[in-house]
């Protein structure tokens, strides 16, 4: 278990390791890698663990594949904190993030960051299904696999990282199956490949403790190896979204007739799925048929009165007729959603704020967004679309008065800085651009924040503090990149593809090579 390897040698593979896949990751971003930790650690200290993790994050989010909805995000963190919460030695905190992405799998990073597939949540034949996923990812966290993975590979430490990396790239370009079996036949990709795949121990030990977490959260124990058979025979029956899962975490029979025994002695338990299982597994079916094949599948399951929930169905029903710009059927169909989820959701209300938006009817969605966002303080979704229902109307003042109490509360969120932005956007520079610097430096993208505050510190306006703190950020980000410099042999970094206000030039997929 000795990690011999210097953190500087390490640096220079992930060096090369980001030259290797230059336009994939921002090149200048990519270059900021965490210090790995003192080269006499057995393996990676927590917060060179954490690190990693926040790097590879960035990555990510580079990448577009993450899913950006904050109900799909705000529910797998309620379920990923129901299940922490029954085993508090767990210790370190999770974070969980939406993949749009067909395949059923999900993926622990080092640091305790866990990306779950759409695929994954519809597939899902019930909630305890999926939480016996993110138990069993939260357990490869908490047990610190990769860093043992790391520390067990002797001389092959350096291939670990490297493999570790580039497959959560190919993870997050596994759409796109084809570039991504290029990438597994280029050069060392076999090698790679073994690289990623959890040993068998460390998949049985995951297992394990995976089915305590879950069992202790008041989940049915039993769902772990169900799902397990159930992705056995899915591929068998040849289907390519089972390979995901089955590829980084071998599923042998022995496995699960392990489960199977294990989780008879855990008590059995009927869990009703919560209604935003329901409704977010309806959103992932949505994205999964496209809408036009969704509203078929709907109207079919309506028809023929097959599904398990009518209320499910009818919202899934209203999020595709919105998706196709059918208002007026969006609207009918949630009103029968509604009357059929008689706890009422703020799922449920968020979609129609969303298409009174459509509707360009803003102080509709506003009154909507005002009284959903009271009803349901913890829906931080709401409380954002009363902003930019507010921000829609041009209605300065109510922005500002809005905006005040959520920079408090959501302050380390991205998306409520674009909102922020947004509000300073044609009247004042300094802020305007002090908020886009926020949202990038929280989003793990130093050059494009450096940018903004640059431009910021430049711009007009009396405000000493805020341009102390501007100064202080600018200061920050100059020596992370004078680091990463002096790693790359003193040659200036790779200038950014990614500009501050563009979109991502095109998914990863389009540059693997
Ligand atoms: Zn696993």
């Amino acid at each position: 278990m000795i990690f011999a390897m210097k953190p500087r040698a390490l640096l220079c593979l992930l060096l090369s390791l980001s030259l290797l896949s230059s336009p994939v990751a921002t090149q200048a971003d990519a270059l900021l890698l965490p210090d790995l930790g003192d080269a006499s650690q057995a393996a990676l200290s927590p917060q060179a663990e954490q690190k990693l993790g926040r790097q590879i994050m960035g990555m990510i989010r580079e990448s577009g594949e993450m899913l950006d909805d904050a109900e799909v995000e705000l529910y797998i963190n309620q379920l990923g904190r129901r299940l922490a919460s029954a085993s508090p030695e767990l210790g370190p905190s999770f974070e969980f993030f939406p993949m749009l992405d067909p395949q059923i799998n999900a993926f622990a990073l080092p640091g305790g960051f866990i990306g779950v597939h759409t695929g994954l949540i519809y597939t899902a034949q019930g909630e305890s299904e999926l939480a016996s996923v993110l138990a069993h990812e939260m357990a490869h966290v908490t047990q610190h696999h990769i860093a043992r993975s790391i520390a067990q590979q002797g001389n092959n430490q350096l291939l670990a990282i490297a493999g570790i990396l580039v497959a959560i790239l190919a993870a997050s370009v596994s759409k796109n199956t084809q570039v991504s079996a290029a990438a597994m036949n280029a050069g060392t990709g076999m090698a790679i490949q073994n690289q990623l795949t959890f040993s068998r121990d460390f998949e049985r030990e995951a297992d394990n403790i995976g089915m305590q977490i879950l069992s202790r959260a008041g989940f049915d124990a039993r769902a772990m190896p169900t799902f397990f058979e159930r992705m056995q025979r899915v591929n068998r029956a040849n289907d390519n979204q089972a390979l995901a899962f089955l590829r980084t975490h071998p599923v042998t029979s022995e496995r699960i007739s392990a489960g199977q025994a294990r989780s008879a002695q855990l008590p059995v338990r009927m869990v009703a799925d919560s209604p935003a299982f329901l409704l977010v597994r309806e959103k992932c079916r949505v994205w999964q048929l496209g809408p036009m094949e969704a509203v078929k599948f709907y109207q079919h399951a309506l028809d023929n009165r097959q599904f398990n929930h009518e209320g499910a169905i009818w919202y899934g029903l209203a999020v595709a007729r919105l998706k196709l710009g059918d208002t007026a059927g969006a609207q009918t169909a949630l009103n029968e959603a509604s009357q059929r989820m008689a706890g009422g959701h703020p799922m449920l209300l968020s979609l129609g704020g969303d298409i009174r938006l459509r509707l360009n009817d803003y102080a509709g969605a506003r009154t909507l967004f005002h009284e959903a966002a009271r009803r349901y303080p913890d829906a931080r979704y709401l409380a954002y679309g009363e902003v930019d229902a507010a921000l829609a109307q041009n209605d300065q003042t109510g922005v500002a008065a809005l905006l005040k109490p959520l920079s408090a509360r959501y302050a380390s969120d991205p998306a409520l800085w674009q909102r922020v932005a947004r509000q300073y956007a044609d009247h004042d520079r300094l802020r305007y651009h002090q908020a886009l610097g926020n949202a990038y430096y929280l989003q793990n993208k130093p050059s494009a924040a450096l940018e903004q505050y640059q431009l910021a510190s430049q711009a007009p306006g009396e405000d000493f503090y805020l341009r102390s703190s501007i100064e202080a950020r600018i200061r920050e980000l100059q020596t992370r990149l004078d680091e990463a410099r002096k790693e790359n042999g003193g040659k200036p970094l790779p200038r950014e593809r990614w500009q501050a206000g563009a979109q991502p030039a095109g998914p990863l997929a389009a540059h693997w090579h």
